[in-house]
């Protein structure tokens, strides 16, 4: 019997720079850094849409919505978020869960992370149940710990209707 449920994977990093917005699971976190990227840098929304688009065999987020391509300069990723799930719902899939993790060694992410769920559960319109996300410094090691960039991992389940 073919199995209606399928994995997928997500890992993505931007840098960090000085005066820039810090968009991270949909709302805007304050900090003195913000993540650079030809979207809104996202990293967290990036993940998510590649472990959905990965758990279909639908390629990847750069392969939908090419960084070259002018009109999702500074996009709200939350946009692409959102047509992620319409790509997979006519395929006939939906989601299941999601979990992630982010990785950033300052500002602290945990006081954020309900609103964020709230946020991508919105988005996705699924329950908040459904969405996991956690984060960790990495003890001041690599390039998360010297706080040059933030990077994050997502796993996903989707159903076959
Ligand atoms: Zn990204």
């Amino acid at each position: 019997m073919k199995l209606k449920i399928r994995t997928g994977f997500g890992y993505d990093v931007h840098q960090l720079q000085e005066g820039l917005d810090f968009w991270l699971g949909g709302i805007k976190i304050p900090h003195t850094h913000g993540a650079l990227g030809h979207s809104d840098a996202d990293v967290l929304v990036h993940v998510i849409c590649d472990a959905l688009l990965g758990a279909a065999n639908m390629r990847d987020i750069g392969f939908h919505f090419s960084d070259k391509d002018p009109q999702y300069k500074g996009i709200d990723s939350k946009i692409l978020l959102k047509e992620v799930v319409h790509l997979l719902a006519r395929e006939g899939y939906e989601i299941g869960n999601i979990d992630s993790t982010i990785c950033l060694q300052e500002p602290k992410v945990n006081p954020h992370i309900p609103e964020m769920k709230a946020c991508l559960a919105k988005v996705m319109g699924i329950p908040e149940h459904d969405i996991s996300i956690k984060a960790t410094t990495t003890e001041h090691l690599g390039f998360v710990g010297k706080k040059e960039g933030v990077a994050a991992f997502a796993t996903v389940l989707i159903i076959k209707q």
